[in-house]
């Protein structure tokens, strides 16, 4: 695709644009330097982050791509953007924890970095308004945010993408705690993994020495927030080399 085959922007979200392309089925994204936490109510600009971010998560959906996961993600196309199917997003984000800590030791007082038995899943309501509250598989289908096949096939890519992700992870060093994954259906019907898989949507544990590498070193400003990005993008991009 050719810089003149970029069209309008159609959708401008806290981290991310949307642009359309000459093909209807294709979108652009390109990833910004802004950071938000607490439902957009704490900002901040970092130059690089984007970049970061695009690479990371291009990685990533290349990685699950190529263990056959059902992805929206096509090519990156250069240091910030990347071409993507087009689609519409299920209202619903999709927590895995495989250890505690974040919004689940708050609500349900329970301690903090306990290592879970199995895998827990979670769906919260994508809604800034009310600030994405918890919800259930039951909320979902009574107001038809999906089916009970699309949540049958949202959980077992779910729980794959955890088996790979802390397989890749666990190789680089790195404890995967717990992720955000977003869903959505392509101009086919298709169900595909979209969005993105960064440090933004993961918490990732250094394995040796616990440092937080993710957004979390934002939210609770711990400093040298971009260098833990590019720690990520360090040891994930030496993988097999
Ligand atoms: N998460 C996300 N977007 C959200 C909410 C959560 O990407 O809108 C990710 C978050 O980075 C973490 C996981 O989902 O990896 C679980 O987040 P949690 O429920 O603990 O919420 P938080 O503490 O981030 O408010």
């Amino acid at each position: 695709m050719s810089e003149s085959e970029e069209k309008s922007l159609l959708y401008e979200g806290k981290a991310k644009k949307l642009y359309s392309t000459d093909d209807p089925n294709v979108v652009l994204v390109e990833y910004k330097d802004s950071f938000t936490a607490f439902n957009g109510e704490k900002r901040a600009e970092m130059s690089g982050k984007g970049r970061l971010n695009n690479l990371i998560s291009s990685a990533i959906f290349e990685y699950l791509a190529k263990n056959g996961v059902p992805v929206h993600f096509i090519e990156r196309f250069d240091e910030l953007r990347q071409l993507a199917a087009r689609v519409r997003i299920f209202p619903l984000e999709v927590v895995v924890r495989n250890i505690t800590t974040g919004s689940i030791v708050k609500r349900l007082g329970i301690a903090e970095g306990m290592k879970l038995p199995r895998p827990l899943l979670e769906f919260y309501y994508k809604d800034d308004a009310l600030g994405d509250p918890l919800v259930t598989e039951d909320h979902a289908l009574l107001f038809e945010w999906a089916d009970e096949t699309d949540l049958k096939t949202i959980k077992e890519i779910t729980f794959r993408v955890n088996e790979l992700l802390k397989s890749l992870f666990d190789s680089i060093k790195i404890v995967l705690v717990d992720f955000k994954l977003e869903f959505g259906r392509d101009n086919d019907g298709k169900l595909l993994l979209a969005d993105e898989i960064s440090p933004d949507t993961c918490r990732f544990w250094d394995a040796l020495t616990g440092d937080r590498l993710d957004k979390d070193r934002f939210r609770k400003d711990l400093g040298n927030v971009l260098d833990a990005y590019e720690e990520i993008w360090r040891r994930l991009s030496r993988i097999g080399k």
